[in-house]
């Protein structure tokens, strides 16, 4: 791990827009970084889905930029630059409260939440790893890759299937609301850093 650059002209002169927030938020999911919860200015996270968190580095600079408060510290976890030294941040919320968006784009990990991670077909659960995405309509039929036209389906049933298109899920599948979404995903386990975490995100 090597020590954060403690520049500060440069940190100042760095806009930190609710676009970078969610921007950096999506960057630590798909890197699966998440040493910091961030909290809108309500206490609640800025976003579930995902969840909103900054590696170590972000977060010490929303702390010098005065951006956010610190509401837990990580124990036993100091960064060290050659003129200073910090703790790191486990929850940080921010002053200004961010509108947060409520659009929900297509993805596969979407569907699967909507569907609850059950096979469309058979209605076996599965683990998120062993989901698969079918379309209903085959591509090969015209079928388009849209909430409406694909449904989360085992590895066997979506096999079988194959290009059949006389073979329907279980329900009609559609286009979720943000809302269910999230509540479908604060049913899910949350690969959490601290424990303390768990008291803000309503589960
Ligand atoms: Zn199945």
């Amino acid at each position: 791990m090597s020590n954060p650059v403690w520049n500060l002209s440069t940190l100042y002169l760095r806009k930190i827009s609710f676009e970078y927030i969610i921007t950096t938020c999506l960057i630590n999911y798909r890197i699966k970084m998440s040493d910091t919860l961030l909290l809108n200015a309500d206490g609640a996270p800025v976003s579930f889905l995902p969840l909103s968190t900054l590696n170590w580095q972000d977060a010490i600079k929303y702390m010098v930029l005065d951006k956010a408060s610190v509401l837990a510290w990580h124990e036993d976890w100091i960064v060290r630059s050659a003129r200073w030294e910090t703790p790191v941040p486990s929850i940080l919320m921010l002053h200004e409260y961010m509108k947060p968006k409520t659009t929900i784009r297509f993805s596969k990990g979407n569907v699967f939440l909507r569907d609850n991670y059950t096979c469309a077909y058979c209605e076996k659960s599965l683990s998120k790893k062993d989901c698969t995405l079918d379309h209903v309509v085959p591509s090969s039929h015209g079928g388009k890759t849209t909430f409406e036209n694909t449904v989360c389906a085992c590895g066997t049933c979506n096999a079988n299937k194959g290009n059949n298109k006389k073979i329907r899920p279980k329900f009609k599948p559609y286009k979720p609301d943000f809302y269910e979404l999230v509540n479908k995903r604060k049913r899910m386990p949350f690969n959490i850093r601290h424990n303390e975490w768990l008291d803000y995100l309503g589960v």
